[in-house]
């Protein structure tokens, strides 16, 4: 938790999606006060014009639980930032850091700096495809067993709301997508739009509306980089391009 003392503190911290404009004050403010900061190139990269003057520690996809612990040790006598893309809460690093302090009953002080997530900040794109209720999931069998998600699936399509989906394919698992989609397809008509986002806000932004059947076809637009927006029962398409979710405002107004 928070507090005064300067010695120090573990800040876990939501970079955003990209550029540093969608970057929260208090995630710079964090990183300048930081003495070090430790993350993915690919996230240092984003913050590249706060690191000067800090000793950076680049680190590869995989083993966060050993880096949890070394920032953790570290963050006894220094103040360290562990950067996250997005938001740090949501398929990121904060739970994993959170765990390892609790598990071994640590007194460091820490901090869990929010950012903005893949599904807002693609949203934001699009148009309003979420407007209210839905869903995220992620694809990624890594850390949850593939039954699980399906079961996930099946159930948050069947809502009839808009599904976000994280981590839609890699390399090692490409059919992922697919199967998802297939399962949405048990709940959802062929025509239900579907809107891509790729790389939001940052370098190589791509965003393109599809629908289900479409996209069910052929999918190869899709990458790692990618989050998928599958609409819901009341998603559509406006008339310039936009996808939206009407929150009902309709049911209760003439306008
Ligand atoms: N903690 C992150 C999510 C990490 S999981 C967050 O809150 O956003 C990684 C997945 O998030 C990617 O596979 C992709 O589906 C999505 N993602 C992250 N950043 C993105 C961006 N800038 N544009 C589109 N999708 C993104």
């Amino acid at each position: 938790m928070q507090s005064d003392d300067k010695s120090g503190k573990l800040s876990v911290v939501g970079i955003g999606p990209g550029g540093m404009a969608q970057m929260t004050g208090r995630a710079v403010e964090a990183i300048r006060e930081a003495e070090y900061v430790v993350g993915n190139a690919f996230y240092l990269d984003q913050i590249a014009p706060l690191l000067p003057g800090k000793q950076v520690v680049r680190s590869s996809m995989g083993r966060e639980v050993d880096r949890a612990k070394a920032c953790i040790d570290l963050a006894r006598d220094h103040r360290v930032v562990m950067v996250s893309g997005g938001d740090p809460g949501i398929y990121g690093m904060a739970s994993i850091v959170l765990e390892v302090l609790d598990r071994a009953g640590e007194t460091v002080d820490y901090e869990v700096v929010p950012g903005v997530t893949a599904s807002c900040a693609g949203a934001s794109l699009l148009g309003s495809p979420l407007s209210g209720d839905h869903v995220t999931l992620s694809l990624s069998d890594l850390l949850t067993p593939w039954e699980e998600i399906e079961h996930r699936l099946d159930l948050a399509f069947q809502m009839g709301v808009p599904v976000v989906l994280y981590n839609p394919k890699s390399h090692g698992r490409p059919e992922n997508l697919g199967r998802a989609l297939a399962i949405a397809a048990r709940h959802l008509p062929p025509e239900t739009p579907v809107g891509l986002v790729r790389n939001a806000y940052r370098e190589g932004q791509e965003t393109a509306t599809t629908t289900l059947g479409a996209l069910a076809e052929d999918d190869a637009a899709v990458d790692m980089r990618t989050a998928v927006f599958i609409g819901g029962k009341e998603t559509f398409r406006m008339k310039d391009g936009g996808m939206l979710t009407p929150r009902g405002y309709g049911r209760k107004y003439v306008y």
